[in-house]
């Protein structure tokens, strides 16, 4: 017989665990709710994917409350970003203590994060199917029934709701139209580096007309994103270390002395992609799975870390014979849609505004990122948007 869950979340990923934690965290002797989480995966996420993810403080005050912060042993945090272009001299530094705050952010290790949200959630007791891989779904007024495909096979399941966190792998809720995709023409390739200089906490972002290119402060070294059209990246991934290293020495300069050793890299296809209406019959996407954006300013996991929140907080305060209704997954929409708006736009504006070929344009941007420094209630608008989403609290 089909196991009945209030809810299923499908992708355990770190919006996938955040949404169940948040809900495990919230549920009281007064309220049980059943939530099963279903991973592709059989283990913890590839600890050779050197993708480091910038947090910003605000997902920093979450992760506390979900009882992760505490089991990350190593976030490096950032002190300072340092924003300039490439062929100009304006630059722009934002500072922790000028938002009077102990850091704008932290780096950590994509896979570190995942093993701290899921030994979290087994503290918690909360069910992770792992090796279960959701190949489809029917949604009707009353419940969902999943179709899955696990090693130890399947006698389905079925819930009130469906939350989809599978990192835009191709679950959408009915009725959503295609997938909307902007195609940026770039590749990230992530590799972690060292350098003569240590980083003192500062973290780059430079843009160039090929793409942006970022240096998180990462434990002793640096966590490269460097995003170049997709020829060029395949390039850079198949340079022999001392060739890249000098590539990158010739597009960041030497402000950090020079580039002395480079990690393994791997590489990302770029483009903001977005599943709208994010909610449907009974499902609703969150994280990645609404939207994918381009990894400059590292928005994407902060962004979708409020999604997982702001469902949590909505589903904790339905009764529960609404669960999954049309009106509580429109106030969810509701509610997510400035906070999103905001973070695609800013994102897409980064990489639209400064993506293209210096000239008179590059000179005006350098002067803008001049002035802005020098502009400190500006700094502070978009700092405080950076660190806690479009509402900026
Ligand atoms: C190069 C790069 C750098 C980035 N840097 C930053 C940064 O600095 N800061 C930041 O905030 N964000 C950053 N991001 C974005 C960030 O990685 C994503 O926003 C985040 O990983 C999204 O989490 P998610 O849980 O939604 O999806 P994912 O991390 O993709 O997880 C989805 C999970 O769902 C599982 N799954 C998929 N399909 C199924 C299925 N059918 N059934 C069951 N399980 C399934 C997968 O196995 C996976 O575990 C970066 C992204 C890239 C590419």
């Amino acid at each position: 017989m089909a196991e009945h869950a209030d809810v299923v979340i499908v992708g355990g990923g770190p919006v996938g665990a955040a949404t169940a934690l948040a809900l495990a965290k919230g549920t009281g002797e007064g309220r049980r709710l059943a939530v099963r989480v279903l991973e592709e995966r059989r283990q913890r996420a590839d600890a050779a994917d050197p993708r480091a993810l910038a947090l910003s403080y605000g997902s920093r005050l979450m992760l506390e409350r979900l009882g992760v912060w505490a089991r990350l042993c190593a976030a490096t945090p950032i002190t300072e970003i340092h924003v300039s272009q490439k062929g100009s001299l304006g630059r722009t530094r934002m500072r922790a203590v000028e938002e009077g705050l102990p850091a704008l952010g932290y780096v950590v290790d994509y896979a570190d994060l995942d093993e701290a949200m899921h030994e979290a959630l087994r503290a918690e007791g909360v069910c992770v199917a792992w090796g279960c891989r959701v190949s489809g779904f029917r949604a009707t007024h009353a419940e969902v029934s999943l179709d899955t495909a696990s090693a130890t096979g399947s006698d389905g399941l079925t819930a009130r709701l469906v939350a989809i966190a599978d990192g835009g792998r191709g679950c959408v809720p009915p009725d959503a139209t295609p997938p909307k995709i902007r195609d940026y023409g770039q590749a990230a390739v992530v590799a972690n580096v060292r350098t003569q200089r240590p980083h003192a906490q500062v973290a780059y972002e430079r843009f160039t007309a090929s793409g942006p290119a970022a240096l998180l402060p990462w434990k002793d070294r640096l966590s490269l994103v460097w995003t170049a059209p997709p020829a060029r990246a395949q390039a850079l991934m198949a340079m022999e270390a001392p060739v890249f290293l000098e590539a990158l020495q010739a597009h960041f300069g030497d402000r950090l002395g020079r580039f002395l050793e480079v990690g393994p890299r791997s590489s990302f296809p770029l483009s903001l992609k977005t599943v709208r209406p994010v909610a449907g019959v009974r499902t609703v996407a969150l994280g990645n799975a609404a939207q994918t954006l381009h990894p400059v300013a590292g928005q994407g996991f902060n962004l979708g870390l409020r999604d997982a929140w702001d469902l949590a907080d909505e589903i904790l305060g339905t009764p529960p014979d609404a669960l999954g209704s049309a009106p509580m997954l429109a106030r969810y929409a509701a509610r997510r849609r400035l906070d999103t708006a905001g973070s695609i736009f800013f994102t897409d504006a980064l990489v639209r505004f400064f993506s293209n070929d210096p000239g008179t344009l590059g000179h005006g941007r350098g002067l803008l990122l001049g002035a802005l420094d020098g502009l400190p209630p500006i700094k502070h608008f978009v700092a405080r948007r950076m660190m806690f989403g479009t509402r900026g609290f």
